[in-house]
C-alpha cells in the first residue's frame, strides 16, 4: 500500500508519518530526512541540495526521483510505503506513478493534513528555538511556505484529476489525536491495510 502524507511545511507530516507508518507496518520514506542525511555526509548530492534547502527551494525533480526510486526498489517497501515529503512537485507525482505502475502499483491514498498558515509560523519559530534546522529561520520559512503555495499545492489537484483517494484531516490539535484522525481516514477509505 502507497500512502502519500501531504501538507505545508510545518504541518506535522514528519511527526505524524513515522506514527502512521508504524500503525500501517510500512517504511517512512521521507526525502527531507534522507536529503539532510545526504548533507550531514557531505556527498555530492548533499553539497547540491544544502544551499537550497536552506534557502526553501526544492531540489530539482530528477534528483530526487532517482534518490526515491532506489528508495521504493528496497526490500522493505515490497509491500508499500508511506511517502513524506515527496511527491513535491507536478512532476515528481507524475514520475512517481510511472515508477509504481512499472511495478503495477498505485498510489491508493493521498492524507492531506490542514493547518493555517500562521499556526505553521508559530509550529515553525517555536521548532528553531529547540531543532535549530537550518531552513527554519522566517525568511527561509516564508519561501517555504511560497514554494509550497506555487509547486506542491498543485499536487493535490493533480491527484484530484487521476482520481486518487484523497483524504483531508485537521492537523491542529493534539499528536496522538491527530495520528488517530489518519489511521481511521485512512481505514475509511477503503484502502486495504497489509496483514503480517
Ligand atoms: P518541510 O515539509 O517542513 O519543509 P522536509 O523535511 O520535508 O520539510 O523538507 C525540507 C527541504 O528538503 C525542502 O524545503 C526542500 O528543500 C527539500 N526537499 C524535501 N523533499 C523534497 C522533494 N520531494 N523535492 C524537492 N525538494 C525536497
Amino acid at each position: 500500500m502507497i500512502v502519500v502524507l501531504f501538507g505545508p511545511p510545518g504541518s506535522g507530516k514528519g511527526t505524524q508519518s513515522i506514527r502512521v507508518a508504524r500503525h500501517l507496518r510500512v517504511p517512512h520514506v521521507a526525502t527531507g530526512d534522507m536529503l539532510r542525511a545526504e548533507v550531514a555526509r557531505g556527498s555530492a548530492l548533499g553539497r547540491e541540495a544544502e544551499p537550497l534547502m536552506s534557502t526553501g527551494r526544492l531540489v530539482p525533480d530528477d534528483l530526487i526521483v532517482r534518490m526515491i526510486g532506489a528508495r521504493i526498489n528496497e526490500p522493505d517497501a515490497a509491500g508499500g510505503a508511506l511517502l513524506d515529503g515527496f511527491p513535491r512537485t507536478v512532476p515528481q507525482a507524475k514520475a512517481l506513478d510511472a515508477m509504481l505502475g512499472a511495478r503495477s502499483l498505485r498510489v491508493d491514498v493521498v492524507v492531506s493534513l490542514r493547518v493555517d498558515d500562521d499556526e505553521l509560523r508559530r509550529r515553525v519559530l517555536d521548532r528553531a528555538k529547540i531543532e535549530g534546522r537550518a531552513d527554519d529561520t522566517p525568511e527561509a520559512f516564508e519561501q517555504r511556505l511560497r514554494t509550497y503555495g506555487v509547486e506542491t499545492a498543485p499536487v493535490l489537484d493533480y491527484y484530484r484529476g487521476m482520481g486518487t483517494r484523497i483524504v483531508e484531516v485537521d492537523g491542529v490539535g493534539e499528536i496522538e489525536n491527530i495520528t488517530r484522525r489518519i489511521t481511521v481516514a485512512i481505514a475509511a477509505s477503503g484502502t486495504v491495510v497489509p496483514a503480517k
